[in-house]
């Protein structure tokens, strides 16, 4: 992102952002409520429009004419704080739909695909079962694995965990760790702060309309420099 300035209406909500993410990085985006954490990562797949500045991904700059927000969005997977999954469909269905229909693959293709991804986020015995009858960890590891199925460059996370019940977010974080342990270029936003030091290469803490401090886990979350960001911490702790 470069120069990227995003309003809502008459109110500013980033202003000037700069942000490069490596192939293979993973960045972690904290900061207080509001301070445009989502719409950040909502502007990096064409959810929401841009008024200024540059957005390129995987070398192709961000335009929103269809064709161009279709090539972005099959390059970027994203996942949400609500699950987000088809509750009339069977866990598979869910993971083959948009194999078959955007990705034109056969339905074997896409069910030998499905089956691999719900081995890798543990949930090979649920490919039968409806959303419904999972637990808020089952389902959001269905739903990162739907989005694996299209084969993303970048995962986008916004609060994966937020709704969960405590006692469900570590499963959660544990499939996260394993995709950025295996090289997935991944953004995400999140309080929890144990995944941010240990999986993040990058921390990147926003506030009044930008980011207020990046660097590594220990430099932004021990030693933070900017006035924002000591005071987000402190209220953390
Ligand atoms: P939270 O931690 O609460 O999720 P956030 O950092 O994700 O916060 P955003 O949701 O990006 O913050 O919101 C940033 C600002 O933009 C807020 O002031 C919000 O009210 C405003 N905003 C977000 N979406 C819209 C919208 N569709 N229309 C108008 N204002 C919006
Ligand atoms: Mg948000």
């Amino acid at each position: 992102m470069r120069d990227v300035v995003k309003k809502f209406g008459q109110t500013t909500v980033l202003d000037g952002v700069d942000l490069t993410v490596h192939a293979g990085e993973v960045v972690v985006l904290i900061g207080p409520s509001g301070a445009g954490k989502s719409t950040l990562l909502r502007c990096i797949n064409g959810l929401e429009r841009i008024n200024s500045g540059t957005i390129t991904v995987g070398g192709q700059q961000l335009s929103y004419d269809e064709k161009s927000l279709n090539r972005v969005r099959s390059r970027i997977g994203m996942v949400f704080q609500s699950f987000n999954l088809f509750p009339h469909m069977k866990v598979i269905d869910n993971l083959t739909m948009a194999q078959t229909d955007v990705l034109g693959r056969s339905k074997q293709e896409a069910r030998d695909r499905a089956l691999e991804l719900l081995e890798r986020v543990g949930l090979a015995d649920k490919a039968r079962a409806y959303p419904d009858n999972l637990s808020g960890g089952q389902q959001q590891r269905v739903a990162i694995a739907r989005a694996l199925a299209m084969d993303p460059e970048v995962m986008l996370f916004d609060e994966p965990t937020s709704a969960l019940d405590p006692e469900l977010v570590g499963e959660v974080l544990q499939v996260m760790r394993t995709l950025a342990d295996d090289g997935m270029t991944m953004v995400v936003v999140t309080h929890e702060m144990r995944f941010a030091r240990k999986a993040a290469d990058r921390v990147v803490l926003m506030a009044d309309r930008g980011i207020a401090e990046a660097g590594t886990p220990e430099q932004v979350l021990e030693h933070p420099t900017s006035e924002r960001g000591r005071a987000f911490l402190a209220e953390l702790s």
